[in-house]
């Protein structure tokens, strides 16, 4: 039996993709990709979708790859550039393909599956920049994009007749009326809203993001994981303020503080947990 490594977010494309190849008798493993900036656990888009409830459904298995470091170096110095916020999606298709490949020779699959479709994004999704994305990735003629692949170069599988090209689609473009479709052909009912992207694609996250950047090039794990929480104060250039907005915030603030920061709040008193991050002297404007 045939077999692939399948990007798997969650969401609706990548299932379908999924389930487009499995129709034809393809053993598929899912790799899904965590990174630190992943989504807000009150999203409801494919971004927080748990990926293990349509794998049991189906019939395929799960794999979770967290691409830690290797993510943050991207984020920071992305080859291709960021997208309109932070987010460096074309570096980081090539990374996850470039695992993708690792795990193929790892578990002796044929080629590589993505729930991609042509034009759906600006940028990342045009047939020309998914062809040059899977150039750079080293995985040229081995990765199917099963919703959109009639309307791109055959692959090698699909030239072998390992898959059937007949059987796969040709959607192209923004709307998701064509894959809401297929979702009903294919039994598929349980699917999360279509997503906008990580918390890379948030301009407010970004906006803290690039100012914590632009005043500590290598931030911490904790500096990152603190961007999501609270108010943000610069008061000088290695002094910050963070101060919680409720009772959730505050305990991960105080979860989150270094060792050489200093946390306050008033005792005795419901006030908000407040975080001096950074070098913090008395010659800080605010101080
Ligand atoms: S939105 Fe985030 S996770 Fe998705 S491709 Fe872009 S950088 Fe990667």
């Amino acid at each position: 039996m045939s077999k692939a490594i399948a990007l798997f977010s969650g969401g609706l494309d990548s299932t379908l993709a999924i389930l487009a190849l499995l129709r034809q008798g393809i053993d598929v493993t899912a790799v899904t990709f965590l990174t630190h900036f992943g989504c807000d656990i009150s999203d409801k888009s494919s971004c927080s979708k748990d990926p293990f409830s349509a794998a049991e459904k189906f019939g395929f298995s799960v794999k979770l790859c967290h691409l830690a470091d290797k993510f943050i170096e991207i984020v920071k110095r992305p080859k291709h550039g960021h997208g309109r916020n932070m987010n460096p999606c074309i570096d980081c298709r090539i990374l996850m393909l470039k695992e993708a490949k690792d795990l193929m020779g790892i578990t002796g699959a044929d080629f590589i599956i993505t729930g991609e479709v042509v034009g759906q994004r600006p940028m990342s999704q045009m047939k020309n920049t998914l062809s040059s994305i899977d150039r750079e990735a080293g995985v040229e003629g081995i990765v199917i994009r099963p919703l959109s692949a009639k309307i791109m170069r055959p692959t090698i599988p699909e030239i072998k007749g390992i898959v059937d090209r007949e059987r796969l689609y040709a959607f192209n473009g923004r709307s998701r009326r064509p894959q809401m479709a297929l979702a009903r052909e294919l039994g598929l009912t349980d699917y999360p809203l279509p997503a906008g992207g990580c918390l890379l694609t948030e301009p407010n996250y970004s906006y803290r993001l690039r100012e914590l950047l632009d005043h500590n090039p290598d931030p911490s794990l904790n500096d990152l994981h603190l961007l999501r929480l609270g108010r943000h104060f610069r008061v000088s250039p290695l002094c910050k303020i963070i101060v919680g907005r409720d009772q959730g915030e505050n305990e991960r603030i105080e979860n989150f503080a270094g060792e050489d920061d200093y946390l306050m709040r008033v005792e005795n008193f419901g006030s908000p947990t407040t975080l001096l991050s950074g070098i913090c002297t008395a010659d800080s404007p605010l101080f």
